[in-house]
């Protein structure tokens, strides 16, 4: 193929440079992938190259800049790899993954380069940098630094073939997870299986069976959104028991995709990699670029929610005992009847039923909702734009304006469940702010799994799917609203305890009664949300939080104790997993929310291994954020929204993390609010 054939190579002319996804085909990648690593190289080794002494400018500056080419047609792959794949993309993934890794490794150990990095970094107090500038120098250079620039040879060159071996086995893991989801599950043929189900599940059911080309029937997947509400709602407690079974097993239900010796092979290269950098453990190694620093610190905040969370959830398994008691039930409490019983208890203390409260949560109304927060708040504005260029049919496009009509991105909103669509919510990009190399206004995307309504009537969302829609709203606002210099500095470029801020802390706005009052409409009537329902909604709060916070802590702890390992030898995965739950007195009633064979945060990337805390860490830091509203007396105040803005929502990874919340509250974070929103303390009744 010619390069002048291939669309990703040729000039991007739609606006805000969005790739011409109609024209993009899978073998286009690779020979892309070529040309623009090519490119870069040559750029790369021009900045090494130069004879004039090393300068921000020339070294930082320039390296900021490189490989546009690069960064562009790798954007476009890993979000279709995510959200559009197929055969053929993933066949790519597999082949190109290893090198990509193995090109932006050889970038961050080229000798050249990272002397005159370190040069300049040496120098650094001399220099008289502005502060954005100074903060990219230290982050360029602890990225060099923290891939091996400065190991001696060999060393070098192993953490290397490390790198590009972890990005083909974290490849693989991510692919086994997807196989399972969208391969696996309940085929169900008989109208008695349906029993207890919502109709909107049973049709989504039935449109999967559909989609997997069956004569009828209903398909229950593997994925989050279609288990877990089929193990609230359905009457049959065989079949429930079967769904968890397969649910949980995702990862090891293949001896061709067992993800098992792939995770046994990841952890025992990480050990490598860390003891290369002279840290005892991969936990020290990850932990030193965090705003929590040492995994002690991670211990100490995962100790103060663990044993309050068993003691709730203890109560809440009571309570859940006694409900299936008084439906006849003589079984305990398993794993498979937790959500059912959960159900039936909230029904009947809070009296909220999801059929009541779904009509209020149209998913347009949602989206309209969090758009308006968005205004409100930071005073921007989101137009539809149907004439843009998307990837899917499903998706919308929204051209964002500030107030006065000056253009701020785009946003890309993505929000349905498909076969060809891996699991789980998240924000990504096609394109990220920056402004020191010409202005470059980002392009956003929301990824979701919402079951989609049947043609011609409103996709209904529970309030968690809505909590959801906020979470990664809240990350695309912190793409969208960056105003930085350096690419590298740009949205969410920060570190990876301080990134689940921005989202976590917007997930306040959703539940706002004023919020509520004025965009939770019934999809049919457009009558508002009855203000008894938002009470009992509030009420409900904290119901289950016991059993939230057990399955989530568990796996942050699991996640600490398998990076912390001291032992390069390599680990059985299910023995370490049952040995560690049965050291923290995990409840056998509760499952951790990612069993490790399926778990993609540890290993479908190196992101948020010795990581998966950070939400927690995180929600220290927005309970305290959103307390500061409260105290405002305002949720939209300006001056709070203001500060908001300046010192988190735009400003990147400019600002040091802890001196960023402490500028934006005042003070540093107390722990407090989170542990009540959770209702872990204070006077709150037990379940
Ligand atoms: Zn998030």
């Amino acid at each position: 193929m010619h390069d002048a054939d291939n669309p990703l190579l040729q000039p991007w002319t739609a606006p805000y440079g969005l790739p011409p996804f109609a024209r993009i085909a899978p073998a286009h990648f690779a020979p892309a992938f070529d040309a623009a690593m090519r490119e870069h190289r040559d750029e790369i080794a021009a900045i090494g190259a130069n004879p004039a002494p090393p300068t921000f400018a020339n070294t930082l500056a320039a390296l900021d800049a490189s490989g546009r080419s690069y960064v562009r047609v790798a954007h476009v792959f890993h979000n279709l790899a995510a959200s559009e794949t197929s055969p053929a993309l993933q066949e790519a993934e597999r082949e190109l993954a290893p090198k990509l890794a193995a090109h932006q490794q050889a970038i961050l150990l080229d000798e050249a380069l990272f002397a005159r990095i370190d040069a300049l970094h040496a120098r650094r107090d001399a220099l008289s940098l502005a502060p954005e500038e100074r903060a990219l120098l230290e982050r360029v250079h602890l990225d060099f630094v923290r891939a091996g620039a400065r190991l001696a040879p060999a060393a070098r060159r192993r953490a290397a073939a490390i790198a590009e071996r972890l990005a083909a086995l974290t490849t693989t893991f991510r692919q086994n997870v997807l196989h399972d989801e969208a391969t696996q599950g309940l085929h169900l043929t008989d109208e008695r299986d349906l029993a207890g189900l919502p109709a909107w599940l049973a049709e989504a059911a039935a449109e999967a069976a559909r989609l997997r080309g069956e004569r009828g029937g209903w398909f229950v997947s593997l994925s989050r959104s279609v288990v877990a509400p089929f193990l609230a709602w359905s009457d049959r407690r065989d079949l429930r028991e079967r769904a968890f079974r397969l649910w949980t097993r995702r990862g090891e239900l293949h001896a061709a995709h067992d993800n098992r010796p792939v995770a046994r092979e990841i952890l025992k290269l990480r050990q490598e990699l860390a003891r290369l950098h002279g840290c005892a453990s991969y936990a020290g190694y990850a932990l030193a670029d965090r705003m929590a620093k040492t995994p002690a610190a991670v211990d100490r905040l995962l100790q103060r929610v663990w044993q309050p969370a068993l003691a709730k959830a203890r109560a809440e398994r009571d309570a859940l005992a006694a409900m299936a008691r008084s439906c006849g039930a003589a079984h305990a409490i398993e794993p498979w009847d937790w959500r059912y019983y959960a159900e039936k208890v909230r029904s009947a203390r809070y009296a909220i039923d999801d059929a009541e409260v779904k009509p209020y949560f149209s998913l347009d109304r949602m989206l309209e909702a969090a758009f308006d927060c968005a205004g409100r708040l930071f005073g921007i504005r989101f137009v539809p734009r149907r004439d843009l260029p998307v990837y899917h049919p499903d998706v919308r496009a929204y051209e964002v304006l500030h107030a006065d009509g000056r253009p701020v991105g785009v946003f890309l909103s993505d929000n349905f469940m498909r076969p060809t669509k891996r699991g789980g919510a998240w924000m990504s990009s096609y394109r990220d702010q920056s402004s020191a190399h010409g202005e470059t206004l980002p392009v956003i995307v929301n990824n979701n799994n919402f079951a989609k309504a049947p043609d011609g009537e409103p996709t209904l969302l529970t309030a968690d799917d809505v909590r959801t829609l906020f979470h990664e709203f809240g990350h695309g606002l912190h793409g969208l609203l960056s105003q930085v210099g350096y690419e590298r500095l740009s949205g969410t470029h920060v570190l990876r305890d301080f990134v689940e801020l921005p989202s976590q802390l917007f997930e306040h706005w959703a539940f706002d009664p004023g919020v509520l009052e004025r965009h939770a409409r019934h999809a049919r009537t457009g009558e508002p949300i009855p203000d008894a329902l938002v009470a009992r909604l509030a009420r409900a709060r904290t119901f289950n939080q016991g059993f939230e916070t057990v399955e989530y802590a568990a796996c942050a702890l699991v996640d600490m104790a398998l990076h912390a390992r001291e032992d390069a030898g390599g680990v059985d995965l299910d023995a370490f997993e049952a040995a560690e739950l049965a050291r923290l007195g995990m409840p056998r009633e509760i499952a951790m929310r990612h069993r490790l064979p399926h778990f993609d945060h540890l290993f479908g990337g190196n992101a948020y291994a010795a990581g998966y805390y950070v939400y927690l860490w995180a929600e220290v830091l927005d309970a305290d954020a959103w307390e500061a509203f409260v105290e405002a007396g305002d949720v939209f105040d300006r001056g709070v929204a203001e500060r908001l803005l300046r010192c988190v929502y735009s400003s990147g990874g400019t600002l040091d993390p802890a001196a960023a919340y402490r500028a934006f509250r005042g003070r540093d974070p107390a722990i407090e609010p989170m542990l009540a929103d959770r209702g872990l303390v204070g006077e709150e009744a037990p379940a």
